[in-house]
């Protein structure tokens, strides 16, 4: 396994651990079967987990890290908290469902630009109080977007940036493949920690893993790379693709056919929440029942976040 260094203080593998991947937004097995995937990454080197209080799943986090050394383990999380109170409800929320005293890296998640960032100043300051006590030991922001990358630089509370980049541009909202890197290097020429997300494009560049992983790999200004893993062998892929290694052409052809869809259920009541909260512009309301653009859907799950009713699924 490859380690970089997280800032000063930590090694953390250059694979993280993608979490979305084993929330019930996208994932329906036992706890026990998702905490088994876990430990069996953290036993082939993994020990960087990325999470967010969207994705539900503190409490598979916590079961995982109890009987672990907390200190060997780097835990990034992230809400869309917007002032005082609700960042100190994010915070508690995560040390008390995760059972720890300390989170490695928190952020503000799918930050749009400078602006939005400081729509959220008040929740931003009372990040950096926790970061002083050492309760977050890192801040950062999550992102699809170009312009959030270069207005990051304008703000030294930014130390951590969580972009979306694959080789095709996918997802990324106001930019190309290209100008996301312009962004990121510019970003990592002012120190700020990139950990790239949706390299496989939410399962749109599934038959071509190899490249894509390493056409992102191989940019110097890239840190570490989150995926959302929820099988062993794509664990085993993607530590191969980190290492270089064959992979056996039975678990490429397993991964092939792990293609993930985004479903609605009939129920849907077509209020049109899940399509307003869509920044792909993957869901309609077509006569009264929400549609998804399977070509334009990077299955990040921010939409089934809204549907009270859990109407939306990726299955
Ligand atoms: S939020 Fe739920 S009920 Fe409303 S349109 Fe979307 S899927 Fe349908
Ligand atoms: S439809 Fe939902 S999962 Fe797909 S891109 Fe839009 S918000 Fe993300």
């Amino acid at each position: 396994m490859k380690y970089i260094n997280f800032f000063e203080n930590k090694k953390v593998s250059k694979l993280c651990y993608g979490t979305l991947a084993l929330s019930n937004l996208q994932n329906f097995d036992t706890i026990e079967n998702k905490v088994f995937l876990l430990n069996y990454a953290y036993e082939q080197g993994i020990n960087f987990f990325d999470t967010a209080e969207l994705y539900d799943n503190y409490k598979i986090l916590k079961e995982f890290i109890k009987d672990k050394d907390r200190d060997k383990i780097c835990i990034a999380s992230k809400s869309y908290a917007y002032d005082k109170k609700t960042a100190e409800y994010s915070v508690n929320k995560a040390l008390k469902e995760m059972n720890t005293d300390y989170i490695d890296v928190f952020m503000l998640h799918e930050q749009d630009n400078g602006n939005n960032f400081l729509g959220h100043y008040e929740a931003v300051k009372r990040f950096m109080e926790y970061k002083e006590e050492g309760i977050i030991k890192h801040f950062g922001i999550s992102t699809h977007r170009v312009e959030a990358v270069r207005d990051s630089i304008k703000f030294k509370e930014i130390e951590f940036i969580f972009p979306i980049i694959n080789y095709k541009g996918i997802g990324i909202q106001d930019g190309t493949f290209e100008d996301m890197c312009a962004a990121l290097k510019e970003a990592k020429e002012h120190a700020k920690f990139i950990m790239a997300m949706k390299i496989y494009g939410g399962g749109h560049l599934i038959g071509e893993t190899k490249k894509a992983f390493d056409c992102i790999n191989s940019l110097s200004f890239v840190d570490s790379i989150a995926v959302g893993m929820s099988t062993i062998e794509e664990i085993d892929a993607n530590i191969s693709y980190l290492e270089n290694n064959e992979l056996n052409i039975n678990i490429i052809n397993k991964i092939k056919k792990q293609k993930r869809r985004l479903v609605v259920e009939d129920y849907c009541i077509g209020c049109g929440k899940c399509a307003r909260k869509c920044r792909q512009n993957a869901l309609e309301i077509i006569d009264g029942k929400c549609v998804v653009d399977m070509e334009k859907c990077v299955l990040c799950s921010y939409c089934a976040g809204e549907c009270k009713d859990f109407y939306i699924k990726i299955v």
